[in-house]
């Protein structure tokens, strides 16, 4: 939810070569702070007819291009202009590649605008193309689909015009192959260009012919350097792109300079790409390597999120403290983030604090609070927010449905959920995507209406994917259904025949029903195709550290004591009455791998409980997150162990929280 939101921050700002040639003919263009007031400048300078001399005109097109970012004004105004100079092509071009007219997307039309503007300018007899032309046109033709021929072609003029020496030039060609996903000759292109500042290195002319002027020249060699750090940033950022983790990563590695952007987009690519320990890493090594550079505010946009997946409380306090004590300012964007990670990380109080304190709240804010409302299962006040958002005229977006709708299924609010799902579409005119479908089939499902959630599934005029179909197999298990769930279950197996849940699903169903021949058949069918249970993993943070807990794992240091606490809690609970039930274990599976098939007793939410309970003090609350969803006796028994140990254990599993606490669980035995 974040990524999509943040990514435009992530992208360094572009420097403005034109701008700089700009010169204030008219002073008040330049100043003016509304569009109104330069509408009014430009009513003066027709009648004035000040608006003949092109120097004027041009710096009234940049004001409304670039400082006001009134497109189609700006085109009407250059459409005006009867001999456009370079610089007003420049500037009207910059504007057409480079403006976001919706958050995060360019239109093509926009983009072949650009194009077709850049070819007038070519075909123009007063002017031609200088280096400030051209990045911009790159710009255009890597963000247009289907943009590489030209960029080609474009690549070739460079070359013939000579500015494939510039920097600024090179990098944007880089960018356009990069982002057209030809890394192949991005690559080329880059090795070309590196290796040429390798040679400016051994064999610069000032060494050879002796008169060594060393200041001079390692001031010339980092600014080689310097200019050289965003190409090695482009490459790193393209192969993160196609997903090519290790190859980015053995570039950054072997950079000889890196910049806060280059750690920033090492930490960003691997969060989006759902590396999260991965980026987590990379963010501690910036702290202790550094290259002399610091975490910024878009470092810890970008290392939020990661933080906020793994559940690591403690490392994302520090990120907050250290906004605070390097004066980076935490405004909405920011704020979302903190708001996200704390509710992710199981400290909701936190989360909702820091949304209270926060001066300026967006759409994306209040979506964070109301998503983490509903996670933990707090539907009242989720939907309370959402009212309070629109009681202030915050305009919600398809995002805030999500969150409002997963508040209700879990709160079985089933009436209002559909309430809900009505008025995205029918008043906010949001088509729902398949998001929306899922929740929607999960509150009728999770709620006990199967047939109603089967029919709004067959009836959806998106095409069920496996998570539509997952979250009715699961409300048939959670309400007996047997037959449907079958059917829901053979029917996934053949949409996606490597997943190993539909498997288990089924095989416990015939279980279920004593129908051991069924439960045979299936098994037998999951060894012929080699499919194997998604292997459970929990973990927990401690004093910033996160360990993590596998099914069958004694590699932890600490293997031995663990074990002992894991038995003295059995022994505790079974003097209590309680009592595993291996009969359940069996017929619930789960997507878990067989505890009792491995020989080891206990998941791997139990492993991390008991870690936990022997490395804290008494009463300090633990946080678990798991990769699954909890089973009915790890829930059983961690209810009992909050009780017997007094202590406050929150377990994020894949779907939502549960906090338990005095033998009880916030999601009242209901997930
Ligand atoms: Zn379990
Ligand atoms: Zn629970």
């Amino acid at each position: 939810m974040m990524n999509t939101t943040t990514t435009a921050l992530i992208t360094p700002p572009s420097p403005s070569p034109s701008s700089s040639s700009t010169s204030p003919h008219f002073p008040e263009i330049t100043t003016c702070k509304t569009l109104k007031h330069l509408t009014q400048i430009h009513a003066h300078l027709i009648k004035t007819s000040q608006i003949n001399d092109p120097l004027i005109a041009s710096s009234l097109l940049h004001a409304a291009a670039i400082t006001h970012r009134e497109l189609n004004y700006a085109l009407r105004l250059f459409r005006n202009i009867p001999r456009p100079n370079p610089f007003s092509y420049n500037t009207i071009i910059r504007a057409l590649a480079e403006t976001l007219i919706v958050e995060e997307q360019f239109y093509d039309s926009q983009l072949i605008e650009a194009l077709s503007i850049f070819s007038q300018m070519l075909n123009d007899e007063f002017v031609v193309p200088n280096k400030f032309t051209y990045p911009s046109v790159l710009k255009a033709c890597g963000r247009l689909k289907k943009g590489l021929r030209i960029g080609v072609q474009v690549h070739g003029q460079v070359v013939k015009l000579g500015f494939d020496d510039d920097e600024f030039v090179i990098s944007n060609l880089l960018r356009m192959y990069v982002m057209c996903g030809e890394m192949g000759d991005a690559d080329l292109l880059f090795r070309k260009r590196v290796r040429k500042s390798d040679d400016f290195c051994v064999n610069g002319d000032d060494l050879g012919n002796g008169y060594v002027d060393n200041y001079g020249f390692r001031e010339r060699k980092k600014r080689r350097d310097d200019g050289d750090v965003v190409l090695w940033n482009v490459m790193v950022d393209g192969y993160v792109k196609i997903g090519e983790f290790e190859v980015a990563r053995k570039l950054f590695d072997e950079m000889p300079k890196r910049s806060v952007v280059s750690w920033n987009g090492m930490i960003a690519g691997y969060a989006r790409g759902g590396r999260f320990r991965e980026a987590v890493e990379v963010f501690r090594e910036m702290q202790v390597v550094g290259d002399g550079v610091k975490p910024n505010y878009v470092t810890l946009i970008s290392v939020l999120p990661a933080i906020s997946h793994l559940g690591a409380l403690e490392l994302g306090n520090w990120v907050h403290l250290y906004a605070e004590r390097n004066g980076i300012v935490i405004d909405d964007v920011l704020g979302s983030a903190l708001v996200d990670m704390y509710s992710k990380c199981g400290s909701l109080g936190k989360a909702l604090q820091i949304f209270e304190g926060l001066p300026k709240k967006s759409t994306i804010t209040w979506n964070a609070v109301i998503n983490g409302l509903a996670i933990h299962g707090r539907a009242n006040e989720a939907i309370e927010y959402f009212s309070k958002m629109l009681d202030l005229g915050v305009k919600p977006s398809d995002v805030t449905y999500i969150g409002v709708l997963t508040a209700c299924s879990h709160g079985g609010k089933v009436e209002e959920g559909k309430m809900f799902f009505n008025h995205m579409v029918n008043v906010c005119g949001f088509p729902p995507r398949i998001e929306h479908y899922g929740c929607m089939v999960d509150l009728l499902g999770r709620n006990g209406l199967l047939d109603e959630a089967e029919k709004f599934i067959l009836e959806m005029p998106l095409k069920p994917d496996d998570v539509i179909w997952k979250a009715l197999l699961g409300a048939c298990k959670m309400h007996g259904n047997i037959e449907m769930g079958a059917r829901v279950a053979k029917h996934l197996m053949e949409i996606v025949p490597s997943d190993s849940g539909s498997y288990v699903a089924l095989s416990n169903l015939y279980a279920s029903l004593g129908n051991w021949d069924g439960v045979a058949q299936v098994r037998l069918l999951m060894k012929d195709k080699d499919i194997r249970k998604d292997p459970g993993c929990s973990w927990i943070e401690l004093e910033g550290a996160i360990h993590e807990f596998l099914v069958e794992d004694d590699k932890h240091p600490r293997a031995t004591d663990i074990k002992l606490m894991l038995e003295e809690i059995s022994s505790r609970l079974s003097e209590i009455g309680y009592q595993l039930n291996t009969s359940q274990v069996f017929l619930n599976v789960e997507e878990e791998e067989d505890a009792k098939q491995s020989g080891l007793q206990y998941h791997s939410e139990k492993i991390a409980v008991a870690f936990g309970l022997i490395s804290t003090r008494s009463k300090t609350p633990l946080r678990v997150v798991k990769n699954l969803r909890i089973c009915q006796d790890c829930h059983s028994s961690i209810k009992l162990i909050s009780k017997l140990y007094e202590r406050t254990i929150v377990v994020r599993d894949r779907k939502r929280f549960h906090h338990f606490k005095d033998g009880s669980c916030s999601c009242n035995d209901y997930w």
